[in-house]
């Protein structure tokens, strides 16, 4: 089953405090669509301007992503630009031009509007919003978000949470939206706002997954050499929308959703081995199978008596 997926397509300039690379691809949509790509057919809903190079839309086209549902408009493509600091699990916005963004009214077309799966990537929730109004009820909704929005367009978020089946931020995200310093309170309480299941990122630790009565906590895949953390949150959210729609039969199961923030977790470590989705770009199925055997041989612990 495919998923359609909505959210930002950039060009980032990114800083880290070895290397600087300017106009990457980029954008919440663009990680979460490849990443969800490894799984499952994807439709592609967002905006790019003139500037955006063709050989981008080759590769997202490369990837089977259906690009019907992408408007390329006069003007030029978003660009955000971003620096980590030494601890990469630290970054500051350095610049935002919104550009074709700026007036950006998500529409579907016809063939995406009873997709059964929907990847609600990282922009303002009054147009995630706006998606979920044109549609059918979809089987699964995941819905990302950004401190931006908690700061900036909290009552819209509040509404989206009420429409969405699962809810993906960061740690800090989570404690500044609820107020809690527990992250597992702050699940909880955002479980209570109306998504029967939260997902809370943190970085290179790793992630936790709260249901009704379910809870999970997953490590994160222990990389050596980290080159470039931007997307992939976005890369994890795809994997996880990817993974459950090509495996959930009937109503998605905490068990199937944990198995997805697995995969989730792998498809993320591959993508800040470098800088954009350049590893995306040649990893392969078999790849994957790797890391994830190897993911699940270091995360299995037994108690010796
Ligand atoms: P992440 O590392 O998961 O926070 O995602 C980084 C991506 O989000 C970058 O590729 C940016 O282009 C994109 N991004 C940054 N700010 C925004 C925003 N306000 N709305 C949508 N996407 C954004």
């Amino acid at each position: 089953m495919s998923v359609l997926v909505v959210g930002s397509i950039a060009l980032d300039t990114v800083k880290t405090p070895v290397e600087e690379h300017a106009d990457l691809l980029g954008g919440s949509a663009s990680y979460a669509a490849v990443g969800a790509s490894f799984f499952t057919p994807v439709k592609l809903v967002g905006v790019v301007g003139e500037d955006f190079p063709e050989d981008h839309l080759t590769f997202l086209r490369g990837r089977q992503i259906d690009l019907v549902g992408l408007q390329q408009l006069p003007g030029k493509t978003f660009r955000w630009s971003g620096e980590y600091m030494w601890d990469m699990n630290i970054r500051e916005t350095r610049s935002v031009e919104l550009n074709v963004f700026e007036h950006f009214t998500p529409t579907l077309p016809a063939p995406y509007l009873d997709s059964p799966f929907v990847l609600l990537a990282n922009i303002a929730p009054s147009l995630q919003s706006h998606v979920l109004d044109q549609m059918q009820r979809p089987r699964f909704v995941i819905a990302d978000t950004m401190d931006l929005w908690i700061n900036i367009a909290r009552a819209d978020l509040e509404a989206l949470l009420t429409r969405v089946d699962m809810l993906i931020l960061n740690d800090g995200e989570a404690r500044q939206f609820t107020g809690e310093t527990s992250l597992i309170k702050a699940g909880h309480k955002i479980r209570a706002m109306g998504p029967q299941f939260v997902a809370i990122k943190k970085g290179e630790h790793g992630c936790l997954l709260f249901g009704q009565n379910e809870f999970f906590s997953c490590a994160a895949y222990p990389l050596e050499d980290i080159h470039d953390p931007t997307g992939a949150g976005d890369t994890f959210a795809g994997g996880l929308a990817g993974y459950l729609a090509a495996n959930a039969t009937g109503a998605v199961t905490f068990e199937q959703l944990r198995h997805g923030v697995v995969f989730g977790s792998v498809l993320a470590s591959f993508n800040v081995e470098a800088f954009s989705l350049e590893r995306l770009r040649t990893l392969t199925q078999n790849d994957i199978d790797i890391r994830y055997q190897a993911f699940r041989l270091l995360s299995q612990f037994e108690v010796l008596r």
